[in-house]
């Protein structure tokens, strides 16, 4: 075989690395891009009555959400193995024992009909013994992508968001509190929640009810007002009581227990 036959079995199995998947294969990964809730210490984390089923991906996930669009670890390997049984992958970076480097992602080098290209994986969140093997998959797909493979499915832009399936779509009221706002600061701000979370008003109307009321915003307030406010709240925005479908659990914390 001479130089030039090898460089059309290249040229062709190369072009059937490119060939795209089918849209049956390929996976949805959502991407939360909701507001946020700050808890007492400050950190922020997504709002438990943000998860819900996902009309788009069928799963249950935190919405509104993206998606983006990838094909699974298994799928990108059977098509190197259709392409090129011979395939390989070496990490770039080593120890003196031979196990690759991993701080933070693996870098390696795959090798598919003579041709190298280099990938970057990481662990996705996953740790353990579980970390590697996502690294290793996340890296093959990512240097596969540079042949080409799984491209097309990239380069759609999928910017379409699936909204929260509550009321009419509106991202939740985010409460403007900082990390030092008041235990009765919080209170207030949940109180709004509810509020916004029923549909019957817009969270960001209430506030600004309240600033009218009373001549200062509700993140600012001391106890003495915020007990004054939700009681403004119950007579100006007065809402059904919520369906048990759609509400945040209660916790411990919260149950006043009475001793008989
Ligand atoms: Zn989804």
């Amino acid at each position: 075989m001479g130089a030039g036959d090898l460089s059309i079995w290249q040229e062709q199995q190369l072009a059937r690395l490119r060939e795209p998947f089918p849209d049956d294969v390929v996976q949805l990964k959502p991407v939360y891009v909701g507001e946020y809730d700050v808890n007492d210490e400050g950190k922020r984390f997504v709002p438990p009555s943000a998860v819900q089923l996902c009309p788009r991906c069928g799963k249950m996930h935190a919405l509104p959400a993206k998606h983006f669009r990838y094909i699974g670890h298994a799928l990108v390997t059977e098509r190197l193995n259709e392409v090129d049984p011979s395939w390989s992958m070496h990490p770039m970076a080593v120890r003196d024992s031979g196990e690759p480097i991993t701080t933070g992602g693996l870098w390696i080098r795959l090798r598919v009909c003579g041709v190298e290209k280099i990938g970057f994986g990481d662990a996705g969140g996953k740790t353990g013994p579980d970390a590697i093997k996502e690294m290793i998959g996340d890296a093959i797909r990512n240097a596969a992508m540079r042949f080409g493979c799984g491209l097309a499915m990239w380069m759609d832009d999928d910017d379409e968001v699936t909204p929260h399936p509550g009321g009419d779509g509106r991202p939740p009221f985010s409460a403007r509190l900082g990390a030092r706002a008041t235990k009765a600061q919080r209170r207030l701000a949940k109180a709004i929640g509810v509020i916004h979370e029923s549909c019957v008003y817009d969270g960001n109307d209430v506030a600004d009810g309240i600033l009218v009321e009373f001549g200062k915003p509700y993140y600012k307030m001391n106890e003495r007002e915020v007990d004054d406010a939700i009681a403004f709240l119950g007579e100006s925005f007065p809402i059904d009581a919520p369906t048990c479908d759609d509400q945040t659990p209660l916790r411990a914390g919260e149950v006043d227990v009475i001793r008989l």
